[in-house]
């Protein structure tokens, strides 16, 4: 897993003000996560991101959709 650090803001946060939003997987995350389900691949998923306190509620609003098109909503604020 990755260190917690917001990937909108880049502010290194306490796990426990924010968290990981796992978004909807688009095909290649699909095959990413396939790849991870291995025995023996450890990595971090490709659709789960990690929000600070300020951004978690919003990328959490926006989890039924995939990173790309959540990205696109969550940057054009
Ligand atoms: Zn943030």
């Amino acid at each position: 897993m990755k260190p917690p650090i917001c990937c909108l803001c880049n502010d290194r946060f306490e796990p426990s003000s924010g968290g990981l939003i796992y978004f909807t997987e688009d095909q290649d995350d699909k095959k990413h996560n396939e790849i991870l389900k291995q025995p023996g691949y450890t990595g971090h998923p490709s659709n789960a991101f990690w929000f600070c306190e300020k951004h978690y509620l919003q990328a959490k609003k926006l989890s039924n959709l995939t990173k790309s098109e959540a990205f696109k909503i969550l940057k054009s604020d």
